[in-house]
């Protein structure tokens, strides 16, 4: 309770003593939520963006290339499970990267599609890029053929570091000393999907690993001192605002704690499971206003080391059924910024 106690004054007289009251306790709850909003402003300010964080480390802003491996994924092809997780799409989470062609030529094409945003002021000869090798499942595959491919691909100077997006359950011992070696050339980064960490959802969006393997792959790639980034779907169906925010919590005080994190609102793609489940029997899907306050509870909770990659996904427009507003990049990043 907050002091608002409507007692009877000695004057007797009630309705001015009330409205004191409220007065009072609305004041004091104002500046509660000013103070609040100061001590958020204040964290909020120590916190990194992965663009600051890229510069400070860098020296300059750094883009990423989306690439392919050519890697397929265990939860499709029946290794692990068939159809996939239900959220993802026929890129298999992917739709940016390259087209499956030779590494260079891949970058090449990546360059054209991101040079652009450089400042005139950066030369061409000394932009730097992530190598990020994004869609379906980037260490399932023959160890052999992707060291020489992710060697290839950073062995390039324009290179700064080497960004893999792959499942927990898909890092054998093998692959994880591989990377370990790659980061002993240039940083090697690794983006798990969690999405989620209650069991339940996880089972219903048909992750197909516990959380107890993120766990082990979390320590495994820390103890070879390799960088880790985890994915967080904020809204995924049947979970409560307290279910997601107990995710970034849990992540927060993980031991040892990951490097970095992307966190996205849910998007329904055409072609998904999901979007079949959405279509079947319609659940609510959040607001921009809803996902914006959301976001911000997130970035109070998330301590300064965690790196911020992301705020909000954008997945391809051509294929976004729901929820609509994210299909409006610049107005969500608008309504973002004054949430936060
Ligand atoms: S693990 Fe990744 S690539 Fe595989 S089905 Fe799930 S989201 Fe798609």
């Amino acid at each position: 309770m907050h002091g608002f106690s409507p007692t009877v004054p000695g004057c007797g007289d009630w309705s001015k003593h009330v409205e004191v009251q409220a007065g009072l306790y609305c004041r004091r709850l104002c500046l509660r939520g000013l103070a609040r909003q100061m001590i958020l402003l204040e964290k909020i300010m120590r916190q990194k963006m992965l663009s600051e964080a890229l510069r400070e480390r860098f020296g300059t802003k750094v883009y990423k290339l989306s690439l392919s491996s050519g890697c397929t994924c265990p939860n499709r092809d029946g290794t692990i499970g068939v159809g996939g997780c239900t959220f993802c799409s026929e890129g298999g989470s992917g739709e940016f990267a390259a087209p499956l062609l030779p590494v260079d030529e891949q970058i090449r094409h990546a360059r054209a599609r991101v040079d652009g945003k450089f400042p005139a002021r950066i030369p061409v000869s000394e932009r730097k890029y992530i190598a990020y090798f994004q869609s379906f499942t980037n260490t399932y595959g023959e160890p052999e053929r992707l060291k020489a491919l992710y060697t290839e691909a950073i062995s390039r100077p324009e290179i700064a570091a080497l960004s893999i997006g792959t499942r927990p359950d898909c890092l054998p011992e093998g692959i994880v000393e591989m990377l370990a070696d790659l980061n002993r050339i240039k940083p090697v980064w690794v983006e798990l999907g969690l999405q989620t960490i209650h069991e339940r959802t996880a089972e219903a969006v048909n992750r197909g690993y516990p959380l107890s393997v993120f766990e082990d792959a979390v320590k495994k790639l820390k103890e070879a001192g390799i960088e880790v980034i985890v994915h967080v779907i904020l809204g995924l169906p049947g979970e409560s605002r307290q279910d997601m925010l107990e995710t970034v919590r849990y992540l927060s005080r993980m031991k040892p704690r990951p490097d970095g994190i992307k966190l996205q609102q849910l998007q329904i793609l055409r072609g998904t499971r999901l979007a079949e489940q959405f279509e079947r029997e319609p659940f609510p899907v959040m607001e921009l206003e809803e996902y914006c306050a959301l976001i911000r509870d997130c970035l109070e909770i998330l301590p300064d080391d965690i790196v911020i990659h992301r705020l909000t996904g954008d997945g391809p427009k051509k294929l976004l059924i729901a929820p609509k507003w994210s299909a409006d990049k610049k107005r969500v990043l608008n309504t973002l910024r004054k949430w936060i």
